[in-house]
């Protein structure tokens, strides 16, 4: 008989130490599971509310009723080879039941045991929801243009930056961020956003992909729990001429590379030389380079290119740029300034 073995005290079989393997077994819980578990969950975006927090959560249904009723599981320290089937049935809309096996050993000893887990699902309405149908907003942007009106890729690409801005945010986390909608009028757009954060991030990137600039006016609209609400409005003016407009100087014909919305980069349509001026009313614009139209070109002599009108299907004559070398058969582009029609591409 070894020197160390014991006796245990309650049942009399022996023991390495104190109580045997099943007397412990049965002073202590070897796993405990929380019987009701529930969670809250928006009923139209399917954000859950964990505390007070609202979040966006990608989880299946089925995978989020598991890790809650996991979350709801706690095993004995001394509980060795974990395992559990856990099934999942809906017994109505907003409750589902959860039918666990778990097994395990503790002291040496296998344990099994089975389970039934309420799921509840709570419904709410979550903070964002309720702000885009309560239709709350905290600034607008007005994007127009100097002196003229937006143009229909204008007023779409403007649109299209607005809503990267918001994928942007609510991927960030920012879910309150978010453009609540986007209204066309016959001068431009207004972009209606919900926070301060996401209007200013919107200005900026439309302003620097148009080379626009900006103005902003706050107003004070109340206060909320001792805190000021302002409501922004926003104006960015599109500049008058843009990259790619083609505009017509003293008889010559240039294409737009650059802007700061006082000196325009150019380049002259004829010799593809680079020339920069001012933009005052001297400068007409004639039209951009993407409303170009595709013309045929009937020949091809020096420097001059005959073309079919592709709205009249008459034949004319004019310049051909340096470095064309479209050949009769092939086509350019043009575009119209009245009657007459100048190559911008080839
Ligand atoms: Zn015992
Ligand atoms: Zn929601």
């Amino acid at each position: 008989m070894n020197i160390k073995e014991t006796i245990c005290p309650r049942c009399g079989n022996p023991s390495e130490e104190g109580l045997c393997g099943p007397c412990r077994l049965h002073e202590i819980e070897w796993v405990s599971v929380s019987p009701r578990v529930e969670t809250i969950l928006c009923p139209s975006c399917g954000s859950r509310k964990v505390g007070s927090t609202w979040t966006d959560q990608q989880m299946e249904k089925e995978d989020l009723a598991r890790s809650l009723v996991i979350d709801g599981i706690s095993f004995h320290p001394d509980v060795r080879d974990h395992a559990m089937e856990i099934s999942i049935r809906d017994i109505s809309s907003n409750r589902s039941k959860a039918y666990l096996k778990i097994s395990g050993t503790c002291y040496g000893i296998p344990v099994e045991d089975t389970f039934q887990v309420l799921i509840v699902w709570g419904k709410e309405q979550c903070d964002r929801c309720c702000r885009i149908s309560g239709s709350y907003y905290e600034g607008i942007i007005q994007v127009r243009g100097e002196g003229r009106r937006l143009t229909e890729w204008e007023s779409r690409r403007a649109a299209e930056i607005a809503w990267q801005a918001e994928d942007a945010a609510q991927q960030g986390g920012d879910r309150l961020s978010f453009v609540s909608s986007i209204d066309s009028s016959k001068d431009g757009i207004d972009i209606i956003v919900s926070s301060r954060g996401i209007g200013q991030s919107i200005v900026t990137d439309i302003s620097s992909y148009f080379g626009a600039r900006s103005t902003s006016h706050p107003k004070l609209v109340g206060e909320k729990e001792g805190k000021r609400l302002y409501r922004v409005t926003w104006l960015i003016r599109l500049p008058r001429v843009v990259r790619g407009d083609i505009v017509l100087l003293k008889g010559d014909y240039y294409q737009v590379t650059g802007s700061d919305g006082t000196t325009l980069r150019t380049k002259h349509l004829l010799t593809q030389q680079p020339r920069s001026f001012r933009d005052d009313e001297s400068v007409r614009v004639i039209g951009n380079i993407r409303d170009a139209e595709e013309a045929m070109v009937t020949y091809h002599e020096g420097d001059i290119i005959g073309i079919l009108d592709p709205k009249t299907h008459l034949p004319l004559e004019i310049p051909a740029p340096d470095g064309c070398h479209t050949q009769a058969g092939g086509a350019v582009t043009i575009l119209r300034d009245g009657d007459q029609l100048v190559v911008v591409g080839y």
